[in-house]
């Protein structure tokens, strides 16, 4: 089954104003939509990073991928991996990139966003679920977590096509709480992941222990601040949420840089604290893992179809760190149903996932869902795979259409939530790692 079209559908969809240590969330988050034709007519897609830069990857591509056989992807990865080699230059780590944009895995994500497209189309062929072609369901529901942000004020979107503010402001232990018991009750989530790194490191403490009073134990806990803490910083929380994060909790990327994660496990370990330490920015990509490993500074990997490379890529991750006896959970960006059924079926195929994946779908609304039927339902927390063929969704071209012309009303073309924090927030705003 050739392709015989490659359509890229670049879309945005409305944000609200989420805080982390890149800063704050612009009013629209950019996607692209991908869609391969074949010449059996079937149509396979996925859906990836936004902007000019993963537009542009997949561009330069393109008559590569057209005539490629979708059952016949390895010349393309090994094709990516040959220019990644020769690419290749001193330390890109994720630290300093927001996700999307970091040179090192640029490849990987192009990869992703063609793969996860084929097996759509070879799934809608031979009438089977995209995990079923990755050799059979681990799970055949995912739980994801309920994923709190602090915020300002607002539902996203600007002047006419603002949203409704569901959440109301976050930037408080009281509020968080809300705000978690709110997505809860919406969705049915049992695990809750913070993302911190935005108020002094005591308020963000607090605030996980006020989850733990109103949830119990029976609730995992997670904190995520982005490498904003020190590693006396990191020692200092991981001493004082012992409790709290203990029971299928993590700390999540607290300090930079693989040195200041080893650190910060060794300080810990020392007085007998074995919080684990989780991380999608110390570690991104294949060949960080050995060294992680080898310093003991990661204990579970957030992997991520989109830049790992895709639902094998994601199978294999997964299999490399049963070997090696580490975790394994997973991350997210904004992203709509196209995207969820990917990380779904990615998460089902992995024995070895067992945390909740992080989702940030209860950010986004239906006014900006691009499948048809609407939003993905969740049941106690969890999504099913569909008893349907490929990523078991398609898409709906009229609203594709509207979020497309949106796209192209934006000034902006990247994401850079460091220049939105100075706009809205503090015009002398800079990210500074570690803040704290
Ligand atoms: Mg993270």
């Amino acid at each position: 089954m050739k392709i015989t079209g490659l359509k890229l559908y670049p879309i945005a969809i409305a944000d609200p104003p989420l805080r982390s240590s890149y800063g704050l969330h612009a009013p629209y988050a950019i996607r692209t939509i991908v869609e391969i034709d074949t010449d059996e007519g079937i149509r396979g897609i996925a859906e990836t990073y936004g902007g000019e830069g993963p537009m542009g990857l997949l561009e330069a591509s393109r008559e590569q991928i057209i005539g490629m056989d979708v059952f016949q992807r390895t010349g393309l990865w090994l094709d990516y991996e040959r220019q990644a080699a020769a690419e290749s230059s001193g330390d890109r780590s994720q630290t300093w990139f927001v996700p999307g944009e970091n040179p090192m895995d640029r490849h990987t994500r192009t990869f992703a966003a063609i793969e996860i497209a084929c097996l759509d189309a070879i799934g809608k062929a031979l009438n089977k679920p995209a995990c079923d072609l990755l050799g059979g369901r681990a799970r055949s529901e995912v739980a994801f977590s309920a994923y709190l942000f602090y915020k300002h004020a607002g539902g996203g979107g600007i002047d006419g096509d603002a949203r409704e503010d569901e959440y109301g402001e976050g930037l408080s232990p009281e509020a968080m709480v809300r705000q978690a018991k709110q997505m809860i009750a919406t969705y049915g989530f049992d695990e809750i992941k913070l993302k911190g790194g935005v108020l002094d490191p005591d308020v963000e403490i607090e605030t996980i222990r006020e989850l733990r009073r109103e949830f119990g134990p029976r609730i995992p806990l997670r904190i995520d601040p982005n490498c904003a803490w020190s590693v006396d910083t990191s020692v200092m929380v991981g001493e004082s949420l012992v409790e709290e994060l203990s029971n299928g909790g993590y700390l999540e990327d607290p300090a930079p840089g693989m040195e200041g994660m080893a650190e910060v496990r060794k300080r810990l370990l020392a007085q007998g604290i074995d919080t684990p330490l989780a991380s999608n920015v110390a570690v991104t990509h294949f060949r960080h893992i050995p060294e992680a490993f080898r310093l003991d500074a990661v204990q579970i990997v957030l992997s991520d179809p989109h830049y790992w490379g895709g639902l094998r890529a994601q199978q294999a991750l997964d299999h490399f760190c049963g070997v090696l006896g580490m975790g394994v959970s997973m991350h997210s960006n904004n992203h709509l149903g196209v995207s969820l059924m990917a990380m779904t079926h990615a998460a089902a195929a992995c024995p070895h996932l067992t945390f909740a994946c992080d989702t940030h779908y209860p950010w986004q609304t239906q006014r900006d869902e691009v499948v048809v039927g609407g939003r993905i339902a969740f049941h106690n927390g969890r999504v099913r795979i569909p008893d349907k063929p490929g990523l078991g969704v398609d898409l709906d071209y009229d609203q594709l259409a509207r979020l497309g012309e949106r796209y192209a009303k934006l000034p902006y073309r990247k994401r850079d939530d460091e220049a939105e924090m100075r706009k809205h927030v503090d015009p002398d705003w800079r990210r500074v790692l570690p803040r704290w």
